[in-house]
């Protein structure tokens, strides 16, 4: 036998928990309040992987306990935190006492709908679990290994708290592909995954399994009923809107109590045919439903010297992701460009965008200088965001992703 020392081995921590060491740069992340550690910053792994959905204890340079994590085999985002301490048990109590933490502040907080989002990954400290509520519906996606390593656990106790009618899974987001997930969606409990729910006083029937995101724009819903706040109640003509990008007609069923015409406009047939329902369901007539590209129709109305009180753009994500940034700003340039040549003197601008990438102050400085090249000049009614039941976590920029802009034309 060789006299040579023995190999060094990963130090074994306290309690005999898998532990990770972090770079400097990973750590301040963390103590900046930001649960995300990227592969590229973990300096050494346990010699040992837990399991998926085990914890892993995250430690600095230093030895000092930094707390506990999921981890992924796959995703260049490694670990995400889950708790600061690093004596934390990743079991039953604990993930109970998150969702009642959840769900506590959706009852503080929601107002004047049976449907939302009850669980937001990051936002409720259970990255990667995203749960809607839709009436006595629940639809659930776990969307890292570690969540869905957890999943029975995670629908025991969600029954529990909730004894749900309907549960569908929705595993169906791109993002499990980055966890090397299947990716399915599937009605687990009930006889149908169509649901009916209400927003604001309207009722509107999604379809859970079908349906965009989870089946509708929960996040949308409070920016739905802001608009109408900014109409003159009794304007001396009828108000005409514009809904581009209407996809079940969020914007314009609201707008139909505050004016005399609308037209909503969306790409896609089947979203017009379940909006078109939705009007029939609260007796609106005064939609008109239009299958058209956007783009085209904007630059159609502006030949034909088109004019509108109201103009809403919800647009798709336009910047997925970082590079996309440039091609993303000519979108949203041409649209709200377009949109302001449509606009009466005294009209609202609504301005959308769902992309993390394009900040508010990006959006802003878009519309000010379409605006500019649009000769209106703008004032700024009110800056929104996603509703709140997709609260925005103040160290977790990503948390923060739809800006709703409201303008008037001076
Ligand atoms: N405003 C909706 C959400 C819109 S989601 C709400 O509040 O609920 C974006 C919609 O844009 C989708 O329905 C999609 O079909 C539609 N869409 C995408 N590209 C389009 C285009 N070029 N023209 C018109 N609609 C488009």
């Amino acid at each position: 036998m060789s006299s040579s020392a023995p190999p060094k081995l990963p130090v074994a921590p306290a309690g005999g928990m898998p532990t990770a060491t972090l770079n400097d740069r990973a750590t301040q992340r963390l103590r900046g309040g930001h649960p995300w550690v990227y592969r590229s910053d973990v300096e050494q792994w346990p010699a040992v992987l837990p399991a998926p959905g085990e914890a892993m204890g995250l430690r600095d340079r230093r030895g000092r306990g930094l707390g506990i994590a999921d981890f992924s085999t796959s995703s260049q985002i490694a670990l995400r935190r889950l708790s600061p301490d690093p004596e934390a048990r990743l079991n039953r109590a604990f993930f109970l006492g998150r969702l009642q933490a959840a769900l506590a502040y959706r009852q503080a907080l929601v107002r004047d709908t049976t449907a939302y989002r009850l669980v937001w990954g990051e936002a409720d400290g259970l990255p990667g679990l995203v749960v809607d509520r839709y009436g006595a519906a629940l639809v659930f996606q776990t969307l890292t290994q570690a969540m869905a390593a957890r999943q029975d656990l995670l629908l025991e106790l969600l029954d529990e708290l909730l004894h749900p009618e309907v549960i569908v899974e929705r595993n169906d987001a791109k993002v499990r592909y980055l966890e090397e997930l299947e990716v399915r969606a599937q009605l687990l409990r009930g006889d149908s995954a169509a649901v009916a729910v209400r927003f604001n006083g309207l009722e509107f029937e999604l379809d859970l399994l079908q349906g965009q995101k989870t089946g509708g724009f929960l996040d949308q819903r409070e920016n739905w009923a802001a608009v109408g706040r900014y109409l003159p109640s009794d304007p001396p003509h009828g108000l005409e809107a514009l809904d581009l990008f209407t996809y079940q007609g969020g914007f314009a069923l609201h707008l139909a109590r505050h004016c005399h015409k609308i037209e909503a406009v969306d790409i896609s047939r089947p979203a017009l045919e379940a909006a078109e329902a939705n009007a029939r369901r609260n007796q609106i007539a005064n939609i008109d439903w239009i299958e058209a590209n956007a783009f085209d129709l904007l630059r159609e109305y502006q030949a034909q010297g088109r004019r509108f009180d109201v103009v809403v753009l919800d647009p798709p994500a336009f910047a997925k992701s970082r590079s996309a940034l440039g091609n993303a700003e000519r979108g949203y340039k041409e649209i709200n460009l377009r949109a302001l040549k449509l606009l009466r003197t005294g009209g609202v601008l609504v301005s959308c965008s769902c992309s993390h990438h394009v900040s508010e102050a990006d959006l802003l400085s878009i519309v000010a200088s379409a605006a500019l090249d649009a000769g209106r000049e703008l004032t700024v009614l009110e800056r929104r965001t996603q509703a709140l039941d997709h609260p925005v976590l103040l160290t977790v920029p990503e948390t923060l992703y739809l800006k709703c802009l409201l303008f008037r034309v001076r």
